[in-house]
This record gives structure tokens, sequence and C-alpha cells, in this order.
């Protein structure tokens, strides 16, 4: 790419950003990038300078990305790295060695659940179940519950996690074809907590698209994994994501503009889907829309089949 950064006027320009008119060398994408996630943060009053915040990290390039940017744009805030590792052979060892590195890198206490340690299973004992060829859907209601239970033991009051721009127009757009009205109050920027307690999850990507949080990974040496998970499958994510780059082509500003549309309609949205009243699980307390919940019910059937919990035979 010919020509000199849009910013300083003196480096050689490599990032261009059609969506904001700009073109700008790697200094000043990085400064534009952690600025981004600076202004989100303030526009959706996500946290103060003096809370706890737990950043969810996977490996992945998103929330490395999200963890530097915080660190970069609020050099003191309270941060704790949390890690899930969900005990597939060789890519939960992978995750776990960048989740370390990179907390260690930027001094940043790292907590991690272990499933295999704490739960006795891995993933990928939802084979054997009803999960078989779901896995996923199984591992996003375990994710999505350990980060909370880390984020509570974490003390944190506030949960960060690396849902970019794409995901979330992505999901907005999933959502609005098939009608999952119930879904969307989850992409809400800022989600309360369900109980006292837990942390509020907040969204500090969401102005940022996929393609820059690789690009800042890049140019600002983060390591982030090198090998896929054997369990994803991503092509609704793959489709999508043709869909989004394919339109944002024509036009640069279209994710940009169906996140503010989506945004500003959320309240509606939310008068026609309100979030769901939660009761206790019985079995571990958390927030529960059921007598039993979602997680729990998925742990009880990979330990049930294993003979974990009490089965006939004894
Ligand atoms: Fe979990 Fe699926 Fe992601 Fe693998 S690809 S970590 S199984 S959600
Ligand atoms: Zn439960």
């Amino acid at each position: 790419m010919p020509g000199v950064c849009g910013r300083c006027r003196s480096a050689a320009a490599e990032v261009e950003l059609p969506y904001a008119r700009l073109r700008l060398c790697p200094d000043c994408f990085s400064d534009f990038f952690v600025s981004r996630v600076r202004r989100t943060v303030e526009e959706f009053r996500m946290f103060r300078e003096g809370d706890r915040v737990g950043v969810a990290i996977s490996g992945g390039k998103d929330s490395g990305a999200l963890l530097h940017a915080l660190r970069s744009a609020f050099p003191g805030l309270d941060l704790v790295a949390l890690h899930v590792n969900l005990g597939i052979p060789e890519y939960s060892a992978h995750c776990q060695s960048i989740a370390e590195g990179l907390a260690g890198e930027l001094g940043v206490e790292l907590l991690t659940f272990d499933l295999g340690r704490e739960l006795g299973i891995g993933i990928g004992d939802f084979e054997g179940t009803a999960f078989k060829g779901k896995i996923c859907s199984a591992c996003g209601t375990i994710k999505r519950r350990l980060f909370e239970e880390l984020a509570m033991r974490a003390g944190a009051r506030v949960l960060a996690t690396g849902h970019n721009l794409d995901d979330m127009v992505g999901i907005m757009l999933d959502n609005f074809l098939h009608g999952y009205w119930g879904q969307f109050v989850r992409l809400k920027p800022v989600l309360p907590p369900l109980a006292e307690g837990m942390a509020a999850r907040v969204k500090p990507l969401i102005r940022s698209p996929e393609r820059e949080d690789l690009l800042y990974c890049l140019y600002r040496g983060i390591r982030f994994k090198e090998i896929g998970c054997p369990f994803s499958k991503g092509a609704k994510v793959r489709r999508m994501a043709g869909l989004l780059e394919a339109a944002s082509e024509r036009n640069p500003q279209f994710r940009h503009q169906l996140l503010n549309r989506f945004l500003e309609l959320m309240p509606l949205i939310e008068g026609i889907a309100p979030r769901p009243e939660f009761s206790k699980c019985r079995i571990c307390g958390f927030p529960s829309q059921g007598d039993i919940c979602a997680y729990c019910k998925r742990i009880a059937l990979v330990k049930g089949d294993r003979g974990g919990a009490p089965s006939e035979s004894g």
C-alpha cells in the first residue's frame, strides 16, 4: 500500500480502514485500536478505574487483543485474566500455555479452571452423549458458566469478553433471520450481574472488526493459538462472515451501521423479549431458568454416562 500514515504523516501506511477513510502505520493503528477500546468502555460505562475487571482469555486473537488493549488503555486498572482449560487433548494445553504467556508478559494475575482436574471430565466426553455432533453447544454453556464462576473466585466486579464487531453483527443477523428475539438481550454491550456477588458482563471490542484484532496482535507481538479446536465446525459462522465481508466491500460502514441500528433497537427488542426471570439451580445454586441449570444438566450427562453420578447399576 503506497503512501504515508494519515496520522503521523511520517511512517509508511500499512493498514487501510476504508470505513474511517484512514491509512495508518502500525504504531498509529495500534494507538487507534486502543483508543477505540477506551472510548467503547467509556461510552457504555463498562467499568470504572477502581474496579477489579476479569478478562476471559481463550488463547485466541480476540481475547489476547482485549487483554493487551485494556492494559494499554487503563494502565492502573486492576485486571485479572481468566482461563478455562477444556481438557481437549493437545489443543487445551496449547491454549493454556498461550494464556499463561500473555498474562505473564503483561504482569496480570491468571486464574484457570481446569475441567479435568476440578470435574474429572473433558469436553470430548460429550461425544458419548446426545451432544455428539453439537459439542460446541455444550462447550458454550460450560464456558459461559465457568467464566462467571472464575470471575466470582477472582472477586471481579466485571467480566470482559472478546466479542468483536463481526461476532456481534453476525449473531444479531442470525437471531434476526431466525426470530430468536429472546437471544438478543444477551448481545447488549453491558449485561448486569445475574445475581448478587456475580460480575456484570461487558464487551469492550464490539466496535473492533475481527481483522483488526488480528492486526493488533501481529503488530504488538501478542501470541495467539496456532492450532484449531478439533471440534470446530464453524460452517454457520463462516457463512455469515462471508456475507458480511461481501456487503462491507460495497459499503465499508455496513457492519458499523448494522451494530448501531441494532443498539438503537435494543430497548424495543427488550420490550418484546425481556430478560427471563431466574431462580436458583437446585444443584449448584447459580441463577437458572429451571429447577436445574443448563450447566449442571450437561455435567450430569457426562458424569452419569461415565458412572460419576449415582446410577441404577451402582
Ligand atoms: Fe468449544 Fe467448539 Fe470452541 Fe472447541 S470449537 S472450544 S468445542 S466452542
Ligand atoms: Zn446448576
